[in-house]
């Protein structure tokens, strides 16, 4: 079941012609011609769409909270500021078949009566910048956008606005200050972007694969997209494979697949047939899982079942030679470098935990660290403005008590049993 990979390896699919010659911008079409925006935002909502950017809310019910009346302009901001550790599947996207992503654009703009949206694409990803701009300016040469689509009357304008590679501009609010030209914090929530977003405006947030979803829906209808995956987790999704895995990439798979058939079948299994040690189910932030718990589904609710997150559907692999003290060093430095420095438990908090594990990693641990850590975190943990604090802190409470014995090896031993890793590649200040 391929609904957003299909034409991946169409010869030429970034060019208008070819995206319109395999079925492209029918979708919009049907859109304009059969269904009002209300009508619109309904299908949306029965065909269980969830947001593909790590929450999982409501696509539907998302947009109904932007107000019917309003004399202030409404925006839609597509996020392409993907830059969770390894998650990589809107970029597969973008660079491969940007007019997927512009068509869902539309689609949502014009459910959400939108004039004006925006591409929010994370800075490093300069050629896919590039895509996007020449399909924009294709799509209004061929009155997809611009005035009067299609003859509707309706008027639309997508802008591609590129961040400057922080990973906290991908959190809504962060984006839109972005955007705004001043510095990507996240703002304080309520009000949410729905009421007070982009200039005060109400505006709405979503991820890349969550509007590439619009044109199949639109096509095929809700109550087929909703036949897909599971009740509560409906549809596709992609799920990025990365780490010790013999066949790394972006795969379509319904939602609900089982953990150990996407690592095995559609992953070719470990990396030089070693062991499994454990997985990371949904990028860098997630909870991490051992070995013996992949058999789980891979949908929202079983995942949360079994005390982590579906998140972005970043997999992340690792095999038995790694230590995971230094892998959770690695994560940890990451999110003290990536930390706003808005709120005193991550700005403070998150070094704090990279320090500890550094120094536990280079054989210097004492005997209260992982007592202090797990203190640390749990003082993190919902104590934040924003998910960062959450991201930073759960992969610790995780990490330490799933594998608490090579913790604590480290301080009895006062040294990394795992030598591989050389310690230049703990992350520090
Ligand atoms: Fe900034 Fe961290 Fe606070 Fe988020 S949690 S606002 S990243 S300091």
């Amino acid at each position: 079941m391929q609904i957003l990979l299909a034409n991946l390896d169409v010869p030429g699919q970034q060019e208008i012609e070819t995206y319109i010659n395999g079925g492209g911008y029918r979708g919009l079409r049907k859109a304009l011609a059969e269904f009002t925006p209300d009508q619109l935002i309904e299908e949306v909502k029965k065909s269980g769409l969830r947001g593909r950017g790590g929450a999982g809310f409501p696509t539907g019910l998302k947009w109904s909270f932007v107000p019917k009346e309003s004399s202030k302009p409404t925006y839609l901001c597509a996020n392409a500021d993907e830059g969770e550790p390894g998650t990589f599947k809107d970029r597969v996207i973008i660079e491969k078949d940007p007019h997927l992503l512009i068509e869902g654009i539309i689609i949502a703009s014009y459910a959400l009566k939108v004039k004006q949206a925006y591409i929010y694409i994370r800075g490093e990803m300069i050629r896919g910048a590039e895509i996007l701009h020449q399909a924009v300016n294709q799509a209004g040469e061929k009155g997809f956008l611009g005035r009067d689509i299609l003859g509707s009357g309706w008027d639309l304008d997508v802008l591609v606005h590129p961040g400057a590679g922080a990973y906290i501009c991908g959190e809504e609010t962060a984006l839109l200050e972005s955007l705004e030209g001043k510095r990507g914090q996240p703002r304080v929530k309520p009000p949410f972007p729905a009421l007070v977003g982009l200039y005060n405006s109400p505006t709405v947030i979503n991820n890349v694969e969550t509007l590439a979803n619009l044109p199949a829906i639109v096509n095929s209808g809700a109550a087929w997209f909703a036949g897909i995956g599971t009740k509560k987790s409906t549809g596709t999704k992609l799920f990025c494979l990365s780490g010790h895995i013999n066949r790394p990439g972006v795969v379509e798979l319904p939602m609900g697949i089982p953990l150990r058939e996407l690592i095995y079948e559609h992953g070719g299994g470990i990396r030089n047939g070693r062991e499994l040690k454990a997985v990371i189910p949904g990028g860098s932030s997630t909870p991490v899982l051992k070995a013996d718990e992949i058999d789980v589904n891979m949908d929202f609710e079983s995942l949360a079942a079994a005390g982590t997150m579906l998140g972005s559907g970043g997999v992340i692999v690792i095999d038995g030679t790694t230590c995971m003290v230094w892998a959770l060093a690695n994560l940890a430095g990451f999110y003290a470098h990536e930390s706003c420095g808005q709120c005193t438990p991550c700005r403070e908090g998150v070094p704090w935990i990279r320090d500890i594990l550094t120094r536990l990693e280079a054989g210097r641990g004492r005997a209260d660290d992982l007592e202090i850590l797990l203190d640390v975190a749990g003082n993190i943990s919902g104590n934040t403005l924003c998910p960062l604090g959450d991201a930073a802190a759960m992969p610790v409470e995780s990490f330490v008590t799933k594998f608490f014995d090579e913790f604590k090896g480290h301080i009895d031993g006062q040294c990394c049993p795992f030598k591989a890793q050389p310690l230049s590649r703990v992350a520090s200040g």
